[in-house]
Order: C-alpha cells, then structure tokens, then sequence
C-alpha cells in the first residue's frame, strides 16, 4: 500500500488538494468537521488504513473549517492533512490550510455531503450562497444576472467560480 485513498473532487482534479494521500507524512491530523455520520466515517477509515500502515495519527472534530488554522500552527514539519465534512467547510478549511503554506500534495479533502456553496460573480463580485453543483445555474445576489457554476474553485477565496450564462 502506497497511498490510502484517491479523490474525484473538484479541487484534486485542478490541483488545489492530493489526488491520493500519500503514506510518506510523518504525522497525520484527520479532521472531521461537523457530525454527519458520512464524515465520520470517513474519517474512522482513514483512521484505520494509517494505523495499519504504522502512521502516527490524530483525531479532531472541529465545528467548522475556520479551526484547522490552529491545527496547522500546532504542528510539525512534514505532517498531513486529511479533511472531511460538508463541502461549503471543507472549501473554507482548503483555504486556511493553503493561506498557512500547506502545499496540494500535504491536503487531502473527502466531500461527505454538500450543503450551500459559495458562488462567486465575474461580474460584480458578489459571493452568492445557493445549493448548487457545477454545471447549474443560479442567480447573482448582486447583479441579478444567471451565472453557470463552474468546476473550479478559487481556493483563495474558498468560492466556486461562475460565468455570466
Ligand atoms: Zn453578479
């Protein structure tokens, strides 16, 4: 076993996170954020796989994704991140962990559920909350106009990115 997991989401496909974890890390942190039973559970696997290749592992449940910064400065060269949860958190933990220097390959993300995205508008700015997928289309809260929800995802602003339809 060389790595414990591969990823289709979106951000593994342009590179923001890994596509699989790698078992090279010298410390592993799983969060789960939130509850759901399919994020926990996902993270109980990762849990499991590591233990049996001899990983150092550590277990943390955090409310939302605004909390792995305080993980990340509490830790070590060399460590991992795996995290699961809703995707709106999970986007948001993406870029805290990116803003504190965490590089694709250190990042693996399991999207358990979706809930609201974030939508941001090429053309007046405006983040729009909405329960969509890419390829839908919403309306802008600022400028009114359709936009299509792209597959990408800024990680900077931890937003889907959208074309005016
Ligand atoms: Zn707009």
């Amino acid at each position: 076993m060389t790595s414990i997991d591969d990823s289709d989401d979106a951000t593994a496909q342009v590179g923001i996170t890994a596509a699989s974890m790698d078992l090279s890390g010298r410390q592993y942190l799983l969060i789960a954020i939130g509850d759901a039973p399919s994020t926990t559970a996902k993270v109980d696997k990762w849990a499991r796989d590591l233990a049996s290749a001899h990983r150092a592992v550590a277990l943390y449940s955090l409310p939302d994704g605004a909390g792995v910064e305080d993980l990340i400065d509490a830790s070590t060269v060399g460590v991992r991140i795996m995290i699961s949860g809703a995707e709106s958190e999970v986007m948001r933990a993406i870029a805290v962990a990116r803003a504190a220097g965490i590089l694709p390959c250190e990042l693996f993300i399991h999207i358990s559920h979706v809930d609201v995205i974030n939508v941001f508008c090429p053309h007046c700015d405006t983040a729009t909350r909405a329960l969509a997928r890419p390829d839908h289309t919403i309306e802008c809260s600022g400028c009114a106009r359709d936009l299509l929800v792209r597959p990408h995802t800024s990680s900077h602003r931890a937003m889907y990115l959208a074309s005016v339809a």
